[in-house]
């Protein structure tokens, strides 16, 4: 066993945190606006290129910067340091894109998607189709020349800035739950509402409408019928993405929250000396270090077993106790900052706003839960609760 980071892993740590510092410092005009104008858009894409942290997840022949599980999540983990969504700056395609483009689809999306000059979007979610996708209502109908696609898809992060929609829709008449590239600007695509939600993000969550979409036979992705093993393949990854985010976040609310205890006196002390603050400082502590450790040990897990279906029940477990552990501690956060901690302008605050969050997409804690729950019933807890390797016998 080895816990201490490589000389790669911490070249590329130090790497992603000074990409997290240049992007603290479009926080407050995110904040302040609900977005990032144009011009910062601008800036941070190109930060983010420099950085060479864009589209990590994407092998080295795309162009990408092929990094393994481990060192996305020692990447990420900085970027989730970012309030306001600022870590979606530093973009990346899709697990489905990744795993299923043609060679026609990877030179027209992927590619270019990153070089950075077009963007996806992930449309799954619908109006009756959020946690159980069987619900699936949006249709695509064969034509002579492919597909007409109808529907409504909620929530589509950063649908403000895509080009495209990785889009799940089920194929007429055997309802065949299929993923579809389906550009932004075709006739039929309407933009029907951009909600306001808790958090104020870099990007938008907007809602979309597809009427009589005409996409060719090489807009689908993969194979017909195969949609929800690739949005499976998406949502694990990102569930990994969102706990080590969850850590970032939760490090530095503890990090402001220990500083101010430290210096703050009340009660003709430091409050770092009251032991109720106490017991909330070493709670946190506890949270970040336990849930970093096994976030870590469950990347480094994914790195060395390519059937990631055995692996999601300890991704699901990651995503609970990372987005649980955030919301803690930043809970607590904004209690040892007091009223301070409740002003817009401190970190803390928009991090308790951020995290929530977490406990809802990817897959709500609910259900990742019965995720874990499953793999317990068909397995036991062995694959669960050890470390891989060990003699189980
Ligand atoms: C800001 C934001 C950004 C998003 N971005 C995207 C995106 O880019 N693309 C996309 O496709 N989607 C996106 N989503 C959608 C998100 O993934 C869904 O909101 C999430 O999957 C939950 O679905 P739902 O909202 O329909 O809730 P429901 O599925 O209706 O769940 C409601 C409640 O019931 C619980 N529940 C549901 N089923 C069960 C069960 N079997 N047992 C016990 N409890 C259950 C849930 O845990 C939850 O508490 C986004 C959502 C938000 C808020």
């Amino acid at each position: 066993m080895e816990f201490a980071y490589s000389a790669r892993l911490a070249e590329l740590k130090r790497r992603a945190g000074e990409l997290t510092k240049q992007l603290m410092s479009y926080e407050d005009e995110c904040e302040r606006n609900g977005s990032l104008s144009e011009e910062s858009r601008h800036h941070v894409k190109a930060l983010a290129l420099d950085s060479g942290l864009a589209a990590m997840n994407a092998p080295v022949d795309s162009g990408g910067a092929g990094l393994s599980w481990l060192e996305q999540v020692v990447v990420e983990e900085e970027l989730g340091q970012l309030t306001n969504g600022l870590w979606a700056a530093v973009w990346r395609p899709t697990a489905a894109e990744l795993l299923a483009c043609t060679a026609a689809q990877r030179e027209q999306y992927l590619i270019p998607e990153v070089r950075g000059l077009r963007f996806g979007g992930r449309a799954i979610t619908e109006p009756a189709a959020g946690s159980d996708l069987r619900g699936i209502a949006t249709t695509a109908v064969r034509t002579t020349k492919g597909y007409r696609i109808n529907g409504e898809k909620w929530f589509v992060t950063l649908g403000d800035v895509a080009d495209y929609f990785v889009l799940l829709a089920v194929t007429q008449p055997d309802n065949a739950p299929t993923m579809f590239l389906v550009d932004k600007d075709l006739p039929g695509v309407e933009c029907i509402e951009v909600p306001r939600y808790t958090h104020q993000f870099a990007f938008a969550h907007p809602h979309f409408r597809f009427t009589d979409v005409e996409v060719g036979e090489d807009a689908v992705l993969g194979a017909v019928g195969e949609g929800l093993r690739l949005t499976q393949a998406t949502f694990s990854e990102e569930r990994i993405v969102l706990a080590a985010h969850a850590m970032g976040a939760a490090e530095r609310a503890l990090a402001l929250a220990s500083d101010w205890a430290r210096e703050r006196v009340q009660g003709g002390d430091r409050i770092i000396r009251h032991q109720l603050i106490q017991g909330m400082l070493a709670d946190s502590a506890i949270d970040v270090a336990v849930n970093r450790t096994f976030v870590h040990r469950v990347a480094w897990e994914v790195d060395r077993q390519s059937d990631l279906k055995t692996l999601n029940a300890k991704v699901a477990m990651a995503k609970i106790a990372a987005t649980e552990a955030a919301g803690r501690v930043a809970d607590r956060a904004v209690q040892i900052f007091g009223g301070r901690g409740y002003l817009r302008a401190n970190p803390v605050e928009r991090i308790y706003r951020d995290v929530r969050l977490d406990r809802i997409w990817m897959g709500t804690s609910e259900v990742q839960r019965l995720v874990v729950a499953n793999e317990i019933d068909k397995r036991g807890i062995s694959t669960l609760v050890h470390f891989s390797g060990a003699d189980r016998s």
